[in-house]
């Protein structure tokens, strides 16, 4: 029989009555942290008790036998937390649950209650202790200190309206029991398959066993359930964990069935301490393109579960990577302030990438294939990072893939450097070309002296490349050229001059063409030219340098945004069978036809499509019927 020496009342420091204010009269998106708040508290009190022995060189206790213990007395509506950690002396109680001493927590009461839309916020982070005041109306606290005289302990009672009750008592153990009377209509916290998921969702990694009090379905017979994994596979040394339980505590995480590609594990020593275990998938997710879900990472704090928040780690071009970070050097109660504080965040997320695009290098060095996999799921979402991120570019050039005319296939597998590596000798640019498709780009007329000449031009036609390609400068020293756009590199390069003499000729015969063609077009083109980049194709279009592309116009009209009107060149093969041939037409009318057909042509190779498909099945129909009656 416990017997009670005396009782004090004590009122609450003016801060605490304002956190329990807002506790209990607003609204929690997350109240079930009040269960990972108590759990944490008897999870520290155990570590300090551990501590306590190691340094008092008396290891009385191994880690099995320190437990948290939870219960539940339905009838009296009541949640038991208990801990066999090193309890608290009076001085303690009164300290540590009648103020808030930590002077962040006071700077974080007092911008949220600035700011009402904050409040949530609590939800989210939590607040210790204070937190079983949104589910319980009354709180007592049992413990016994180390340091306790004999058996003597303390008893603090609230129903956090304003005071506290503080008695001594006598207690067996060391140790703390916290007992919670649910509120009403919190009494769904009292079921234990819901402790049993909240404790599995925040508390799993924990170190100590967490134990549910369940009974047997046979005999309903009491026993005790241990509900947490006990160990977090990341604060394992390296050496000791196997690959499967890398692969399986992957799938834990992402929930797949799937093993990931590969993994990085690291732990931090120094000024900040943390650990990371991050995994590259093995398959893209309809989900990431989902901007709204924060999915991939998550946040502990000293193997506590506190929130996912991938964007806080690594940027959203990689956001395909999932894993945990764990974060030692700040405890549980400052941890909101830190998680909302980004510059303490930023240097953990600069190295975290640095180690993903690293890691990325690695495999795409020696493991070709494996990169190729990587490549095909995520090249997509990777393209969004040159782009955004400027400070590695010079990595994520290198992590690129492209289709290119040297392999002839849609694979996107050629990297800068093997561009780079077959380039010709005195050849300055990297030349590529974007559109709509695979086909219509390696189809495209402007690779026709490229192909003739043997040098290779990288073909891209996913939506993004274009976007991309603005943000890509110059590799190797080796700016970027877009092939329809006007240059003369290609000229300077190949130097063809016999050719160049003979296309002089042609182009003398032909120059009463160009005026004609000049003449009709008049402001509809920009410039007609001879080009002698053609092989086949009688004419194509290009535009100049300072010009918007057609692809990137197409980006932006997809988004609704009004683009000027792009003004193209209008470029004619000399060599062209079709172009000598109409040089010869002398009827004007009959030559207009020909000009506005080839003009139509050459729109359709280079935007993929016609504004008047109609009209131009039209115009074709009505030449060849006057072909055909000449
Ligand atoms: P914190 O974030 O510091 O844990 P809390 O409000 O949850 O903030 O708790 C305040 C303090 O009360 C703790 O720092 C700890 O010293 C003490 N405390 C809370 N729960 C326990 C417990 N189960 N055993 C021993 N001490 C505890």
């Amino acid at each position: 029989m416990i017997k009670e020496k005396k009782k004090e009342i004590f009122t609450f420091k003016s801060e605490v009555k304002q956190l329990l204010h807002l506790m209990i009269h607003s609204l929690y998106s997350n109240e079930e942290v009040f269960l990972r708040e108590l759990i944490s508290n008897a999870s520290d009190a155990i570590d300090k008790l551990r501590f306590y022995y190691i340094s008092n060189c008396n290891s009385r206790k191994n880690i099995e036998e320190f437990k948290i213990k939870i219960s539940v007395d339905k009838n009296k509506k009541e949640l038991i937390i208990s801990d066999n950690g090193i309890g608290m002396t009076k001085k303690e109680v009164i300290e540590n649950l009648g103020t808030i001493a930590e002077s962040g927590t006071k700077k974080f009461l007092s911008s949220i209650s600035q700011n009402k839309r904050n409040e949530k916020l609590i939800g989210q982070f939590g607040v210790g202790f204070y937190s079983s005041f949104i589910v319980s109306n009354f709180v007592s606290v049992h413990t016994r200190s180390i340091n306790s005289l004999q058996n003597e302990s303390v008893l603090w009672e609230s129903d956090g309206c304003g005071e506290y009750k503080v008695s001594t008592l006598y207690k067996e153990d060391i140790g703390t029991t916290v007992t919670l009377s649910m509120k009403e209509e919190k009494t769904k916290f009292l079921e234990l398959w819901k402790l049993k998921e909240i404790i599995s969702k925040y508390s799993n990694y924990i170190s100590f066993p967490i134990e549910v009090k369940s009974f047997n379905e046979k005999d309903k017979e009491p026993y005790w359930e241990k509900i947490n994994k006990s160990k977090a596979i990341w604060r394992k040394n390296k050496n000791d964990i196997t690959e499967t339980e890398y692969k399986e505590f992957y799938k834990y995480i992402s929930n797949s069935t799937l093993e990931p590609l590969s993994w990085i594990h690291n732990i931090v020593e120094g000024s900040q301490e943390y650990t990371f275990l991050i995994y590259i998938p093995k398959k893209s997710s309809i989900e990431l393109w989902n901007k709204n879900k924060i999915c991939g990472i998550k946040i502990y704090v000293r193997r506590v579960f506190i929130m996912e928040k991938r964007e806080k780690f690594v940027p959203n071009y990689l956001r395909f990577i999932v894993g945990i970070v764990d974060i030692e050097s700040v405890s549980l109660n400052i941890s909101r302030e830190v998680l909302q504080n980004d510059n303490s965040l930023k240097n953990i997320r600069f190295i975290l990438t640095k180690k993903i695009l690293k890691k990325l290098e690695n495999i795409g060095k020696n493991e070709k294939k494996t990169y190729q996999k990587f490549w095909n799921e995520f090249g997509l979402i990777f393209k969004e990072g040159p782009a955004e991120d400027r400070k590695n570019i010079n990595t994520i050039m290198k992590l690129l893939r492209f289709s290119s005319t040297y392999r002839s296939s849609s694979i996107q597998d050629v990297s800068l450097e093997d561009y780079v590596s077959r380039m010709k000798k005195n050849q300055k640019k990297i030349y590529y070309i974007t559109s709509d498709n695979y086909v219509s780009a390696k189809n495209s007329p402007h690779l026709e002296i490229f192909k003739k000449e043997k040098i290779e031009v990288l073909l891209l036609f996913d939506k993004i490349d274009d976007w991309m390609m603005n943000y890509l400068t110059e590799f190797h020293g080796k700016n970027f050229q877009l092939i329809s756009k006007s240059d003369f590199s290609v000229e300077e390069l190949t130097g063809n001059y016999k050719e160049k003499e003979s296309i002089k000729l042609q182009e003398e015969q032909l120059k009463y063409l160009l005026i004609e063609i000049k003449k009709y077009l008049g402001e509809r083109v920009k410039n007609v030219k001879f080009t002698n980049r053609l092989t086949k194709t009688p004419v194509v279009l290009t535009t100049d340098s300072n010009e918007m592309s057609t692809q990137m116009a197409k980006i932006f009209s997809s988004i609704g945004k009004n683009t000027p009107e792009i003004k193209y060149n209008f470029e004619i093969n000399p060599k062209s069978k079709i172009i000598q041939k109409i040089s010869l037409i002398k009827d004007k009318a009959f030559l207009s036809k020909w000009i506005e057909l080839l003009l139509e042509e050459a729109f359709l190779v280079e935007k993929g499509s016609l504004e008047d498909p109609g009209k131009f099945v039209q115009k074709i129909n009505d030449l060849l019927i006057e072909l055909s009656s000449k």
